[in-house]
């Protein structure tokens, strides 16, 4: 049977984009829907304007920090208006890249909302397309829990947009997005109170980790409050909001805001007009080459529910172009030894299994750790300290983890990525010259077992 396109992907956000680039370069006939903003998440509501502001935050420390090298600055001020018209302008800017890479690939760009109307055929706009193969890389949403008010509140979404930067916030969450913009709001100068409701924010990253961020999290006076919850959000005469805890506590606030993590985007995606299935937490089944259970239908990225980060999205989005048009090229993607970052004030870097994961995995472990001050801060009076640590096999001298949490941690953990991949043991890592003077050499002159 002949079909419009052999590949229709819906979503041109990373994993859409990368898929339908790469699929039309091996010479794939492609479309692409979509229906909001090219880019996606990570380009309009996620890594990059999020990245943005935490610059902007960043300065702060920077102003901070002028004194102590002979800096007289006059008081400053900051606008946030400007901050977010630069920002949009930026975003534009993207836009406009993305939807030439994907014209000039030779890719039909159709604007619209896409359903799936069999498991060959997608209708955009009241137009129906047959297509060989279909990809749903719809991204994900986020998701905040029903409680009354939960309209009150806003989430990621809404904060790139905010009118005004709110005199104080209340986040939710403790995860990525809420360490993030907390980082954020009180970096612009929101009295700012993350909310969490278990013992300690950021499960699953490395417990020296955790605690390490907590610390300098409350050295900088966020106000951290671990096994709270909100129960019900009211507006009050003032316009301000008024949050009543589960515990009874009330907390009155000019924003709430909800970072509780992420749905797949299945709204009117008209699955049931196929065989594709959903796992049980409700994101898209598929198998390791990322096909669903209609076998002419794949999908990748936040909608598999897998790993929910934007490099993750191109390399799925890249083995499924090759997979199908490339066969000789395809190479399953490694989910070992992803690297990561949180851009949180400190920042956090890791890349390989924490203690607690090693030690469960059945390793027998040494553990490097190292908390310094950076040598920058030297000649301030801040006294925030950097944490690095490396987990390694006992038996094997592989190292297993790195960890970090400090200034450029994302930039350095980039490169101990590459190491861990090649199976680094501590011996190299020992045997590295270091470059100096910088917090990075501290990873290769680690050599007192702390634990
Ligand atoms: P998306 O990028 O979400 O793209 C899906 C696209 O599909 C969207 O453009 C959507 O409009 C479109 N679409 C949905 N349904 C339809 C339909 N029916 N028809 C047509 N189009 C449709 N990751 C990192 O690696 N680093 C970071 O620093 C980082 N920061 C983040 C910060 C925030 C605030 C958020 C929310 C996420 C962040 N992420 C980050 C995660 C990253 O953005 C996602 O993992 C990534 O965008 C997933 O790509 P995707 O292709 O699966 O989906
Ligand atoms: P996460 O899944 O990272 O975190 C969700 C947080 O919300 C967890 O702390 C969770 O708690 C809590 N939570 C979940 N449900 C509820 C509830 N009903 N009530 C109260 N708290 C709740 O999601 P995010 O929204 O922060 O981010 C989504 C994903 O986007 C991330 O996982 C990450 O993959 C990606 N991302 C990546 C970034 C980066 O690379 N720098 C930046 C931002 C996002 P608990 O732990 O107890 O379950």
């Amino acid at each position: 049977m002949a079909y419009d396109f052999d590949l229709f992907v819906i979503g041109a956000g990373s994993g859409g984009v990368r898929a339908a680039r790469f699929a039309a370069g091996f010479g794939a006939k492609v479309a692409v829907a979509e229906s909001r903003y090219l880019g996606g998440t990570c380009v309009n509501v996620g890594c990059v304007p999020k990245k943005l502001l935490v610059y902007g935050a960043h300065v702060a420390d920077e102003l901070e920090q002028a004194a102590g090298f002979g800096w007289t600055l006059e008081e400053g001020h900051f606008d946030w208006g400007t901050l977010i018209a630069n920002k949009n302008r930026e975003i534009e800017r993207l836009n406009g890249i993305y939807r030439n890479l994907l014209v000039n690939s030779g890719v039909t760009l159709l604007q619209g909302h896409a359903r799936l109307t069999g498991a060959n055929e997608v209708e955009v706009e009241g137009q129906r397309y047959s297509a060989k193969h279909i990809l749903v890389a719809v991204g994900g949403w986020p998701q905040v829990p029903d409680i009354p008010g939960k309209e009150l509140a806003i989430t990621s979404n809404e904060a790139f947009y905010l009118k005004e930067l709110p005199r104080r916030v209340l986040v939710v969450g403790g995860g990525y997005i809420a360490v993030e913009f907390a980082g954020i709001f009180q970096g612009l100068g929101s009295a700012t109170t993350l909310l969490y409701r278990g013992d300690l924010f950021l499960r699953g990253f490395d417990g020296a980790v955790r605690t390490h961020l907590k610390e300098e999290l409350e050295k900088r006076g966020l106000d951290l409050q671990f096994n709270s919850d909100i129960q019900r959000i009211d507006q009050l005469e003032d316009g301000s909001l008024k949050a009543t805890l589960k515990d009874g506590r009330e907390l009155i606030t000019d924003c709430v805001f909800y970072a509780t993590g992420r749905r797949p985007m299945l709204d009117n995606l008209g699955l049931e007009n196929t065989g594709v299935e959903l796992d049980p937490r409700g994101f898209v089944r598929v198998d390791e080459q990322y096909q669903t259970t209609e076998p002419s239908i794949l999908a990748i990225g936040d909608v598999i529910g897998r790993v929910q980060l934007t490099p993750v999205a191109l390399a799925e989005g890249m083995a499924v172009a090759r997979r199908l048009f490339k066969p000789e090229q395809y190479r399953p993607v490694d989910y070992q030894n992803i690297p990561t970052a949180v851009f949180s004030q400190p920042p956090i870097g890791t890349v390989g299994l924490t203690e607690e994961q090693a030690l469960e995995a059945g390793h027998k472990v040494q553990v490097f750790e190292s908390r310094f001050r950076a040598m920058k801060l030297t000649l301030t009076d801040i006294q925030e300290k950097t944490l690095m640590k490396l987990v390694v096999d006992a038996e094997t001298d592989k190292v297993l983890g790195c960890h970090m949490v400090g200034p450029d941690a994302g930039e350095i953990i980039q490169g101990l990525g590459v190491a861990l991949k090649a199976g680094a043991t501590k011996q190299q890592f020992d045997e590295t010259i270091g470059v100096h003077p910088t917090a990075a050499e501290e990873f290769v002159t680690m050599r007192t077992v702390t634990r």
